[in-house]
């Protein structure tokens, strides 16, 4: 029997390689003090629809519990970490910054780098909305996939207010808006002129459509001259800024006025970062500013984060042959090669395994031949084994599998003595 279609099972190697991505990127939001949270795989589904609209049922997953409660499991976390945040969290000093990692569910079309099961690692910063905090929240992003060891990628940044502004000399205020972002979204720029060609002809619609092929920040300083679109373009000009303060590589980043990320709630900053190298299902991570009061029927709060494809980032990183690291070492085998030995390995084993150390332990006994081939099998460092002989005169034997070398070591001060012989066999170079 398959898994369902669109899921995955992880084997112990994968599951090895994705728990040290893990790891590192965890890291990299501890360093910028986000703290993990965690909320629950499945939501009421009214969550989504007040975020996305009835369209959403389409692209998710909801059914009715045996209560008849409708449900759905969660496409993203940023809708669920904001209900915790204005259930529990609210009357906390601000900025609070949180992060997350876990398993988002949609009814998408699997292809590579596309699943229905995925996970995604995003963080939210709440209550900061100066340039600085969001360029600060850049550099993050773009440390997260320097701590993966990937190098070809690029990060995208747009301000959602130059877009709305701009469809509004067009002749298009807010409120008629949606359908133009939509096809912005998605990149559809035939249709938008289309729909655009209803109030805006000639050189006018001409000089619009031309902002889409922007990708520095000095071209759409004529076109952000007054009002909203101007403080948009100075407030984008200040994270340009302070990126650069921060040590960004330039050629990393660049200007893109098409980002239009779909929903209303996006208010200000916009980002999305690609490894253009992965074709159709390039974008690895995309975010920006956001308010979602709205859905809770709350007071505004500034917030920004963004989400991180944690299965796509991994395909990346495959595609360009860099390890996430986490190979599946075992320290030690050990095996009593008769009962009599047993107890004293039982007893080095425990403590071995106390300070930290990967042990498999043969349960019964073999012979040595057989010892060594399993040694050799899970990929141990160290193969320890005694036999009536051993046990006699008091000692085991170490065998280091790397190199080949045969010691003893006598069993009193057993467990020191092994200690120091792993550590010497770690760094004297990876099985
Ligand atoms: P979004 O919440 O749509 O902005 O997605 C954030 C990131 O999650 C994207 O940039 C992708 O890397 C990843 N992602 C979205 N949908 C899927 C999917 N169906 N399978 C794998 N990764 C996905």
């Amino acid at each position: 029997m398959q898994p369902p279609r669109g899921t995955r099972d992880f084997g112990p190697d994968e599951m090895a390689a994705r728990r040290a991505l893990e790891e590192r990127l965890r890291s990299v939001f501890r360093a910028y003090n986000y703290r993990e949270v965690q909320t629950p795989t499945f939501e009421d589904l009214e969550l989504f629809l007040a975020k996305s609209g009835p369209g959403i049922r389409e692209e998710i997953y909801d059914f009715k519990d045996k209560s008849d409660r409708e449900l759905a499991l969660r496409p993203e976390l940023t809708a669920p970490v904001m209900r915790y945040y204005f259930s529990t969290l609210k009357m906390q000093p601000k900025p609070i910054r949180l992060f997350y990692f876990g398993p988002c569910f949609r009814y998408d079309r699997p292809q590579a780098g596309r699943y229905r099961e995925f996970w995604q690692m995003g963080c939210e910063l709440i209550g900061d909305d100066t340039p600085e905090a969001h360029a600060e929240l850049v550099r993050l992003a773009l440390d997260l996939f320097e701590a993966a060891g990937l190098e070809d990628y690029h990060l995208r940044l747009g301000h959602l207010s130059i877009l709305r502004a701009l469809l509004e000399d067009l002749g298009f205020p807010v409120a008629e808006q949606a359908p133009l972002m939509r096809l912005i979204d998605k990149k559809e720029l035939d249709g938008l002129r289309k729909a655009l060609s209803v109030k805006a002809q000639g050189a006018k619609l001409d000089a619009f459509m031309r902002v889409f092929d922007y990708t520095r920040l000095e071209e759409l300083h004529d076109v952000a001259r007054t009002g909203r679109a101007k403080e948009a373009y100075d407030h984008l000009a200040r994270v340009f800024g302070n990126l650069a303060a921060f040590g960004v590589d330039a050629s990393k980043v660049r200007v893109d006025p098409t980002i239009a990320r779909g929903l209303e709630y996006y208010a200000g900053l916009v980002f999305e970062l690609d490894a253009p190298f992965l074709g159709a299902e390039k974008q690895l991570l995309g975010g920006g500013a956001y308010d979602l009061s709205g859905v809770f029927q709350q007071p505004p709060v500034a917030c920004v984060g963004f989400a991180l494809g944690f299965d796509r980032t991994l395909v990346a990183l495959e595609k360009k042959g860099v390890k996430a690291g986490g190979e599946d070492v075992v320290d030690a085998y050990v095996a009593a090669l008769d009962a009599d030995a047993r107890p004293a390995l039982l007893r080095a084993v425990h403590e071995l395994r106390r300070l930290g150390h990967r042990i498999e332990l043969e349960s019964g006994a073999v012979a040595l031949k057989k010892a060594l081939q399993r040694a050799t099998t899970v990929r141990a460092r160290l193969a320890v084994f005694a036999g009536a002989k051993e046990t006699q005169r008091g000692v085991v034997t170490v065998k280091n599998l790397a190199n080949g070398d045969q010691s003893e070591l006598a069993t009193t001060g057993l467990v020191p003595g092994l200690d120091a012989a792993i550590r010497a066999a770690a760094r004297s170079g990876p099985r």
